[in-house]
């Protein structure tokens, strides 16, 4: 597991009943409600008002709930993003909080059948919301996203092509990275992107890992390859810089809970010789 994926002792299951040890992953909007004190998750059958509630499942015999605040925040608590709850919860409750928004989310936009406009129900066997008069079943989005790190060079001379969006913060570079659209391979979405964001070919493309990114929902789907040619020619609008850095000078990077970190820690660990 990793910090944004279910611990693996957790059991699914939406008809988890709650109990006083439950814990209860609130949100406020996007916001996850922690208590002020301890920056923890609500327990104590949430004394919080909620609406939207979901079992979320069972980790080490205490069962986990969703839902959303009812009205405003009461004395006592605080509301943070979820990303910023990396480095306050340890990686177990944060991987609980990322499916918990994800839940959440998927039954704050499946309220209504999208064929037919009736109020959707929750299934009774499996975590899904199906309409009643024209059956149409909705399951929680997941939206499959290729990342590619590229590398050229050998040994302490290797250089990964980075690239940076307008919306980066300034200064960080990551990896290469794109929605998967229907009807592709995990393959052809990559060099497709690779392809329109900073107009190179590669070769050698390898699954290298994945990560799930609850924000709000994606699965992140990490490969490397191997430079082949061409010029780098940033895609207008989408890049505003792309460039080969020196394993050995790179810049402001991605946090460390990000897949596109781990593919350039592991790249440069390769390039010195650590691994
Ligand atoms: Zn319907």
């Amino acid at each position: 597991m990793n910090a944004t994926s279910l611990p693996d002792a957790f059991q699914r299951d939406p008809h988890a009943a709650p109990g006083p040890d439950s814990v209860w992953f609130v949100f406020d909007g996007h916001r996850l409600i922690l208590t002020a004190q301890e920056e923890l998750p609500t327990g104590r059958a949430a004394p919080l008002p909620v609406t939207d509630t979901s079992g979320l499942g069972d980790l080490n015999g205490r069962t986990m709930f969703t839902a959303a605040l009812d009205g405003g925040l009461p004395d006592g608590y605080v509301s943070v993003p979820v990303r910023s709850a990396f480095g306050m919860l340890g990686d177990t409750l944060m991987g609980v909080a990322g499916y918990a928004s994800q839940i959440l989310e998927f039954h704050r936009t499946h309220r209504y059948c999208g064929r037919c406009a009736t109020p959707m129900q929750d299934s009774a066997h499996e975590r899904s919301r199906v309409c009643p008069n024209c059956g149409l079943t909705a399951y929680p989005r997941v939206a499959p996203v290729a990342m590619v790190l590229i590398t050229r060079g050998h040994g302490p001379d290797t250089e990964v092509l980075l690239a940076r969006g307008p919306n980066f913060p300034p200064g960080m570079y990551s990896a290469i990275a794109g929605f998967v659209e229907p009807s592709e391979t995990l393959e052809v979405a990559a060099h497709r992107e690779i392809a329109e964001e900073v107009g190179v070919t590669v070769t050698d493309l390898q699954y290298a890992f994945s990560q799930p990114w609850p924000f709000p929902h994606s699965l992140m789907i990490g490969f490397t390859a191997r430079y082949q040619g061409g010029e780098i020619t940033p895609q207008p609008g989408e890049i505003e810089d792309a460039r080969f850095f020196p394993v050995t000078a790179l810049p402001k990077l991605p946090p460390r809970v990000s897949i596109a970190r781990a593919l350039i820690d592991q790249a440069v660990q390769r390039a010195l010789g650590h691994v």
